[in-house]
């Protein structure tokens, strides 16, 4: 039996896509192993977003190539469809495959045999139109569900439009009947991702769904406990959608909405389709009807023409905003991308400068949103990681709990009452009832 190993750089889709690929394998009779284990095979899954995706990806090469000197290494992912031919280059690459064949590659690259040629199937990115189903199933507890691909937009850093192609969806149908079979294993949390996920819907180039159709249609499954949107444009997260999660038992209290900047003149020049006030309007509705709802939020910093005025203005933005966390990105060139050509470039040392401040400004934000939330009852999703004999798991508006470890509790879901927060930042708990919610 032939040994195949994967390793995934970037998002969360990457990684449902190499599962599901890594799946494909299995029923092809090969078996999957760990990256160490002398693999036959080696898939390496890229992202373009990663800094240095060039280096990285070189070097996780040359570890493969030192571990199995002769077994076959395939390039896929993002990076490989921006930079097919850069990557064939790279010493001890046998195969490299776009956006529109990574699915096919089992029976692309058949036999996985070394050849004195690098064979490169990457055809631009147009011919990347088909939806390929693809969920992650490493972690029992929860699993990452594409349910959307590609992007239309053109926001003027990106780079995923080049890389993943035009927007398209699986049906509603096809998605409750995944959902369905996740239900039948230890799953108890399904994370929705997509790249532009609240633009779910277009079937080969046609809209024929809307994604809030699908967030009631998922609701009603039976045997999946939680659903999370995973991420969110603003000027797609209707009223309709914030009222239907409020009433749902079963999709959480949790956006994550991008905004990238809190300055309108900074989100014009992005390309971005929504302004600050927009912004504000979709942070009061979720907190009116969901007061203890988690809003995790997107910036980048440094971005092309960004002022210290500029970047103030966002800063006292989401200073005086209700929301919960930030996730810092430090705006980085990127290849065949608008912003590259725009003036007033920020100095490395403003980006750092920035990022740091708005770092400081995240950890603030979580622990007041935690604080907020002390005292009051929360139900947790206990996972599978003991660390100095405490594990962990988050609460559905997405508060990581820590509690003496207890293996009865793994991949159960506990109702606590929230008490303190710890040296660490992680929130204490005591029970708050004693049985067990929905025991499998
Ligand atoms: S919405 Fe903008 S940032 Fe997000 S994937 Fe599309 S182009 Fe990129």
């Amino acid at each position: 039996m032939k040994k195949v190993a994967f390793y995934t750089l970037g998002c969360k889709l990457n990684y449902s896509e190499t599962s599901t690929i890594s799946r494909m394998f299995e029923e092809k009779g090969y078996a999957k192993v760990d990256f160490s284990d002398k693999p036959d095979i080696f898939i390496i899954n890229t992202c373009s977003v990663t800094e240095n995706a060039d280096k990285k990806c070189h070097k996780i090469v040359r570890e493969a190539r030192a571990i199995s000197p002769d077994a076959y290494v395939a390039i896929i992912g993002c990076y490989a469809q921006l930079k097919p031919q850069e990557i064939a280059s790279i010493p001890g690459v046998d195969a490299v495959l776009g956006a529109a064949e990574k699915f096919r590659l089992v029976e692309l690259l058949d036999g996985f045999v070394r050849k004195p040629e690098t064979a490169v199937h990457a055809s631009d990115i147009e011919a990347a139109n088909k939806f390929n189903t693809s969920y992650s199933i490493n972690d029992r507890t929860r699993t990452f569900l594409k349910v959307q691909d590609g992007c239309d937009y053109s926001c003027a850093f990106c780079t995923i439009p080049l890389a993943r192609g035009n927007s398209r969806s699986d049906s509603i149908e096809n998605i409750i009947k995944i959902a369905q079979e996740i239900a039948q294993t230890e799953v108890r949390e399904i994370v929705l991702t997509g790249v532009n996920t609240g633009d779910f819907g277009i079937q080969n180039g046609i809209r024929v769904e809307r994604f809030a159709d699908l967030v009631k249609a998922l609701d009603e499954v039976e045997g999946i406990e939680r659903f999370r949107i995973s991420s969110i444009e603003p000027n797609l997260l209707s009223d309709e959608i914030i009222g239907f999660v409020a009433e749902s038992k079963r999709f959480v209290p949790h956006f994550h909405i991008p905004l990238q900047s809190g300055s309108n003149k900074i989100l014009r020049l992005m390309r971005r389709r929504y302004l600050r006030e927009l912004y504000i309007s979709r942070v009061e509705k979720i907190k009116t009807l969901m007061p203890h709802c988690c809003i995790g939020v997107d910036v980048i910093v440094g971005f092309p023409g960004e002022t210290d005025e500029d970047f103030k203005e966002t800063y006292q933005f989401l200073n005086e905003l209700d929301i919960s966390y930030l996730h810092v990105f430090t705006y980085s060139e990127r290849e065949n991308t608008l912003a590259t050509e725009m003036e007033d470039s920020v100095p490395q040392s403003k980006r750092a400068e920035r990022s740091k401040m708005l770092h400081i400004l995240s950890d603030k934000k979580r622990r007041k949103f935690y604080e907020d939330n002390l005292g009051n009852d929360f139900t947790v999703l206990f996972e599978n990681d003991v660390e100095n004999g405490m594990m962990h798991g988050f609460t559905e508006n997405y508060i990581r709990v820590s509690a003496k470890y207890d293996p009865m509790l793994i991949n159960e879901l506990r109702k606590v009452r929230l008490t303190s927060i710890n040296d660490k930042g992680l929130v204490e708990v005591e029970e708050s009832n004693q049985e067990l919610l929905h025991h499998h």
